[in-house]
């Protein structure tokens, strides 16, 4: 059985090639930049091709503006050293140190409500996004206040059908000044440390004055963990164009086309499949938000599988849950991929993840639709070192194998 489903995966898969488009692609595509449309316009190639009929979606979304970035990290700023005064100059007024108290009250009921808040945002960043084209018109933004991308989207079988499949991967890269481990630690430890300075100081409201004795201490400790937060907060301000995104998410991108290929040789009757290339995720998942308005309320809910790929360090990952709201990820899906797995004897482990940040949010946060996507370990994401050099092909392939084998099981 197991030796069987090997060798016919191995000849379904015999003439797909998903390293010839990581070849092609190997070159910075920050939304908006030159380097993006090429790799759009290479994706739409390929397709049309291969006898397909992609369609091109573009969208122009607003630049972030640097001031209100810079609040959050202002107002930790003006939190902390507010803090320290009170212990030190001000005998610890009461007023002072309620309003003191504030910014970690908020922060627990934003923890507390987190998923309510990740719906509200997402909600928020569409209706952004759909204001920009009203606003550029009435002349509230200026041309040069926007990015343009774009999607490719290009679809295989019968539309009213009772079943349909959205594949989804992102063209755009982008990369950090600050390695991405880096930036994750000093935002953990920022926040660990903020959560207990801030319980400490409650205490010493509501017990005495223990700060004092032991001021220089926890003025060094919140000094320190606001220097963490502020590293994280301002370092997310300085974002690049010098990763090439084959790593993340090129190797998404290669698998989909190759899976289109598959899916144009072999025909699944019944079934409607589109394939989503979207743009921009990196700048904030804004061409799956485009994609997302022009089709929710549609009377099929797609099952969605975003493969944002890692291709770099083994194994594989699947998406079990996403931490915020323990939201759920396909389980019949990753049950079925686990299986086809061990029996292609490929390694592939079940995770947890913090929060819905790929092109899948928009629909996971939906609640309807059946989402996952392969996450794996990276040191080199959103680094100069995601090149083609870097990729890990087996992983790739490995992968594509086991869409592959889904597929073939299908009908
Ligand atoms: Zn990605």
């Amino acid at each position: 059985m197991t030796a069987d489903l090997k060798g016919q995966i191995l000849t379904l898969t015999a003439n797909l090639d998903p390293m010839q488009h990581l070849k092609n692609m190997d070159y910075p595509r920050r939304a908006g930049t030159e380097g993006d449309q090429k790799g759009a316009a290479y994706v739409a190639q390929v397709l049309q091709d291969r006898g397909l009929k992609p369609s091109t979606q573009t969208f122009r979304f607003e630049k972030r503006r640097v001031l209100p970035r810079l609040i959050l990290p202002l107002v930790l700023l003006v939190w902390t050293l507010l803090s320290l005064a009170n212990v030190r100059y001000w005998e610890s007024n009461l007023t002072v140190s309620l309003i003191v108290l504030v910014l970690p009250l908020a922060l627990v009921l934003l923890i507390l409500n987190l998923k309510r808040f990740m719906r509200y945002s997402f909600w928020r960043r569409r209706k952004k996004l759909a204001q920009v084209e009203t606003k550029l018109a009435e002349g509230r933004l200026d041309a040069d206040q926007v990015v343009t991308s774009q999607n490719v989207i290009a679809e295989m079988g019968p539309d009213g059908a009772e079943k349909q499949i959205l594949f989804t991967a992102h063209i755009d890269s982008i990369s950090s000044k600050l390695p991405s481990m880096v930036s994750m630690f000093c935002l953990l430890l920022g926040l660990i440390g903020f959560m207990v300075y801030s319980a400490i100081y409650l205490l010493h409201v509501l017990r005495g004055p223990f700060l004092q004795v032991d001021f220089a201490f926890w003025a060094g400790f919140a000094l320190t963990t606001l220097a963490m937060l502020e590293v994280s907060f301002v370092s997310r301000m300085f974002r690049g164009n010098a990763s090439h995104g084959i790593i993340d998410d090129g190797t998404g991108v290669a698998i989909l086309l190759e899976l289109a290929q598959y899916v144009r040789e072999h025909p699944i009757p019944g079934v409607k499949f589109t394939f989503g290339f979207f743009g921009a995720e990196e700048a904030g998942l804004i061409g799956s938000a485009t994609y997302y308005m022009q089709h929710a309320g549609g009377q099929v809910k797609p099952h969605v599988i975003s493969i944002d790929m890692i291709g770099e360090k083994p194994p594989l990952n699947y998406v079990k849950e996403i931490s915020i709201g323990r939201l759920r990820m396909g389980e019949a899906f990753n049950e079925q991929i686990a299986s086809i797995a061990e029996s292609l004897e490929i390694e592939i482990k079940g995770k947890k993840f913090p929060y819905p940040g790929s092109d899948f949010g928009h629909f996971l946060l939906d609640g309807e639709h059946t989402t996952n996507w392969l996450i794996n370990k990276s040191r080199m994401i959103h680094s100069k070192k995601d090149r083609l050099g870097n990729v890990n092909q087996d992983l790739v392939n490995d992968a594509l194998k086991l869409m592959v084998a889904y597929l073939s099981r299908l009908d």
